[in-house]
């Protein structure tokens, strides 16, 4: 029974490895897959407690046992710069496990200097070794982005958009993510992304959630 699964963060789908290393957010979507979901492909990701650096890396080498994999990516039910420590440290250890065959990226809310006051976030990811980064923005102005993603401080799109530019600026590779719903639209979320100079990802609502 999925039910019984024992909490991963760890997981994987197609060449790609996941980590999990925490579910809290300073977003609360209203669309949210841990609102009414478990996990994603049968791994369960409802953390019962967040796991050490320690914990995470002993994961992953096992995983790396199962077959090569093309990237690692910070993806989960939380956001992972709400522990920025944890993944600067796990992202300096895969990088120098795997050396340059495996890419890096965050998946993030955008949020990381909002929850790392005083820390040079987008740097810091940098020399850790990240290369990528994919910040979702599901509106396309603070009354949209607030209505779609409910932060828990104002001024989250904004917020968003400083991510995005800071991080590009780092030297990150940087694209914007909106997921395609009748409540985000996208044409606006992609001029929004243009006038940022970066690209937009379109994913689709639960591709693979269950
Ligand atoms: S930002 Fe992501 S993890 Fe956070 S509430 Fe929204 S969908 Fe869930």
């Amino acid at each position: 029974m999925v039910a019984e699964e024992k909490p991963r963060t760890v997981y994987w789908l197609d060449n790609s490895l996941y980590l999990n290393i925490t579910n809290r957010c300073s977003n609360n979507c209203w669309f949210c897959f841990r609102n009414f979901k478990q996990g994603i492909s049968g791994f369960n990701l409802k953390l019962k407690r967040e796991p050490t650096t320690s914990e995470v890396t002993a994961e992953f080498e096992a995983a790396l046992r199962l077959k090569r994999w093309n990237e690692a990516v910070f993806c989960g039910f939380g956001e992972p710069t709400a522990r920025l420590d944890i993944l600067l440290e796990v992202a300096r250890w895969i990088r120098k496990r795997c050396g340059g065959s495996v890419l890096i990226r965050v998946d993030t809310n955008g949020h990381g200097y909002v929850l790392n006051k005083d820390r040079a976030v987008a740097e810091e990811l940098r020399s850790a070794g990240v290369d990528k980064v994919s910040v979702s923005l599901n509106g396309h102005d603070e009354a949209s982005y607030a209505e779609n993603c409910r932060p828990m401080f104002d001024g989250g799109f904004s917020a968003v958009l400083d991510f995005v530019k800071r991080a590009k600026t780092a030297g990150l590779n940087v694209e914007v993510s909106a997921v395609r719903m009748p409540e985000v639209d996208v044409e606006k979320v992609r001029a929004v992304a243009e006038s940022l100079g970066v690209p937009l990802r379109v994913r689709e609502y639960i591709p693979c959630f269950w």
